[in-house]
């Protein structure tokens, strides 16, 4: 019979030091041990991708896109070695691979790549001879032989395009919190632990801001109907299900969104400075008239190019609520948060999204706030009806 094919990947707080790498090396033997073939993916050591960014930053505000890649790529392949050393020392057949050595090839986009392929002979090789192949996340090479990298928190996006790729019987991605939650459980302390989630709501709570998933891994485990498990490196319970549901919850959890800029734009430039933010590679997480809203991380890069059509440039806020249902909300919740001295500086409704936008000091109380009304209250009396009903 054919053994059965589990990715793991772990993230990195998991990997953040010698003994938390032991840890990981334990449980990746547990499941070897169970008879199954093991491909782990792994992270960076925690703080690890941010020191080797705000280097570059030192450099150069605008530092290339190759170089940045070829930078940002080295904190992966320390941990790789240091996994597969620790595998050896406890008597186990483990072999590292940067993106490159696993044959992933991605398309150019330097810090956003995507994956296009990798070598399979290369993983059934190692497999068959009984090893544990560990592979660097977040990275990848382009067709001329470039190092590539997928965008922040890409390290999900290489396990789950690997588990699909190579047909793994289960993807896992351990983190460290023990699934994924109604709101980040570090901000709203009363967040519900969620047992399932459907590949839509996660997408949505994923594009604006809930990044215990990578946006680019959901689609994928979407397009290909694949189950992801999210769950905790240092907890044994369930965690939570990514998968295709039949019926889902109206509003199913709120994604906070800091670190953002709020830019001004001179209004009859608005719309051909879009498509120029499009053409840039710059997230827009907020347009609306002459209005945008874009990534710390891309305002430099905007200052640059759009210099004499910018404004004013402020930094501001996002909450999203996901889910259905949400005519009522979207007329009160502004009139609620007012009560609350909290002001909405602009707000979106689409499908299934409402969005505000807010002061980057409301955004907890906000966000407290809409959890504990429209979260909280619908999940206990729908406990409590289901209670009855049994
Ligand atoms: P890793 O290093 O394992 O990839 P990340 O830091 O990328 O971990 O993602 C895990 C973090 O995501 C958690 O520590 C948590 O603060 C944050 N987070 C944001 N929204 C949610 C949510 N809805 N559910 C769970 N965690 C969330
Ligand atoms: N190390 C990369 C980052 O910090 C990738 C990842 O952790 O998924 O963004
Ligand atoms: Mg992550």
């Amino acid at each position: 019979m054919e053994k059965r094919l589990i990715v793991q990947k772990f993230g990195g707080t998991s990997v953040g030091s010698v003994e938390r790498i032991q840890r990981v090396a334990e449980r990746v033997i547990k499941t070897k041990q169970q008879g199954q073939q093991v491909v782990v993916v792994v992270s960076a050591m925690s703080g690890e991708t941010n020191r080797l960014q705000s280097l570059a930053s030192e450099v150069d505000s605008l530092p290339n896109a190759r170089e940045l890649d070829v930078l940002l790529s080295a904190g992966e392949q320390v941990t790789v070695a240091l996994l597969a050393m620790t595998l050896h020392k406890l008597g186990y057949k483990a072999t590292s691979l940067t993106g490159w050595q696993a044959g992933i090839i991605t398309d150019d986009r330097h810090n956003q790549a995507t994956i296009k392929s990798i070598d399979h002979d290369k993983f059934k090789t190692l497999l068959n001879d009984d090893q544990i192949v560990i592979v660097a996340g977040f990275q990848g090479m382009n067709q001329n032989g470039d190092v590539t990298t997928l965008g922040r928190g890409g390290s999900d996006t290489t396990a789950v395009t690997l588990a699909g790729l190579l047909g793994a019987d289960e993807c896992q991605i351990f983190t460290d919190v023990d699934g994924v939650y109604s709101c980040d459980p570090r901000v709203v302390d009363s967040a519900i632990k969620l047992d399932s989630i459907d590949f839509s709501d996660m997408q949505a709570m994923a594009k604006h801001g809930a990044k215990v998933l990578h946006l680019p891994c959901v689609e994928f485990a979407d397009r290909y109907n694949l189950d992801v498990r999210v769950l905790s490196s240092f907890s044994p319970l369930q965690g939570t299900l990514v998968t295709r549901l039949p019926s889902r919850a109206s509003v199913c959890g709120l994604a906070l969104q800091r670190e953002v800029y709020r830019i001004d734009l001179a209004p009859l430039k608005a719309d051909a400075i879009v498509a120029q933010c499009q053409l840039l590679g710059v997230t827009l997480h907020w347009h609306s008239g002459s209005v945008v809203a874009v990534d710390s991380n891309d305002v430099s890069k905007l200052l640059q190019m759009l210099q004499q059509d910018i404004i004013d440039v402020a930094p501001v806020s996002t909450l999203t609520v996901v889910g259905a249902e949400l005519d009522e909300l979207y007329q009160k919740v502004q009139m609620q948060l007012l009560e609350n001295d909290i002001k909405v500086l602009d707000s979106f409704r689409c499908d299934r999204v409402v969005k505000l936008l807010l002061l980057p000091e409301h955004l907890d109380r906000a966000a407290n706030f809409i959890h504990a009304q429209y979260i909280e209250l619908s999940h206990y009396v729908a406990k409590d009806k289901k209670e009855l009903i049994l």
